[in-house]
């Protein structure tokens, strides 16, 4: 049985502050173990810091779009304006040890008995995004662990598979036997569901629950931090509206 408390944690987004309030909190409640599900750099002022904590942290983690684009020389055409504007100066901030960090890591890990993408399973390089159970259909196809951890959409939901497939938000869950779960953890750096706090999620496979915490922080650090280096004012608004 893994007694293991774990903090699964991702699109983090280069946003310290958010990032220290998660981590302060999964502190308390005695995690044991850290999950990163890819995004740690890109959007705001810390990548080289937010790096810094996960490799400190010993925590394993996948590679995000953000990820791979701002550790590899490709064209950002197919990239979102906005996210692509940030990628040149993220790469200023990061020193050749964490480009190859980035670049080292996988699409998908297994991690005892769970797995771990920053898209999907079934084409994690395409990083599609799953917002509705269609989506997420595919992706279940490819999933043989009964939980898998994502995030990429910066909303957290819970996909699960028992026959058809049925998407719900969530707080806490329990998890039944027989069913497969594919579960988004929100976002730490940037929510997108309306709610500006940082999201994570707690999984306890020896309780068998998953809990979603969300959890304020100094955002207005985080948006001064964004206009003193020069990156795009939306960026700091959107935190506020966590959108
Ligand atoms: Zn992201």
């Amino acid at each position: 049985m893994d007694r293991s408390k774990y903090a699964i944690l991702g699109d983090i987004h280069a946003n310290l502050e958010a990032l220290d309030a998660v981590l302060a909190d999964a502190k308390e409640q005695d995690v044991s173990s850290y999950i990163c599900v890819g995004d740690i750099v890109g959007y705001n002022a810390n990548p080289s810091e937010c790096l810094d904590r996960i490799v400190d942290l010993g925590c394993i983690s996948v590679r995000g779009n953000h990820d791979h684009y701002c550790s590899h020389d490709e064209s950002l055409d197919d990239f979102h304006p906005l996210a692509a504007s940030v990628v040149d100066w993220t790469r200023s901030q990061l020193s050749d040890e964490q480009v190859k960090f980035l670049r080292s890591l996988k699409l998908t890990r297994m991690v005892k008995g769970f797995s771990i993408v920053h898209s999907t399973l079934d084409m994690p390089e395409k990083w599609g995004y799953v917002f509705d159970a269609l989506d997420a259909e595919a992706h279940f196809s490819y999933q043989s662990t009964s939980v898998c951890f994502h995030g990429h959409t910066h909303v957290p939901a819970v996909y699960e598979k028992n026959g058809r497939v049925r998407r719900r938000p969530f707080s806490k869950i329990n998890l039944g036997l027989g069913t497969r779960y594919f579960i988004n953890t929100g976002s730490v750096g940037q929510p997108r569901d309306g709610d500006p706090r940082a999201s994570y999620v707690i999984y306890s496979p020896s309780e068998h629950t998953c809990e979603l915490r969300r959890i304020p922080y100094n955002l207005e650090e985080t948006q001064n931090k964004i206009r003193a280096v020069g990156l795009p004012e939306r960026l700091a608004r959107r935190l506020e509206l966590g959108r």
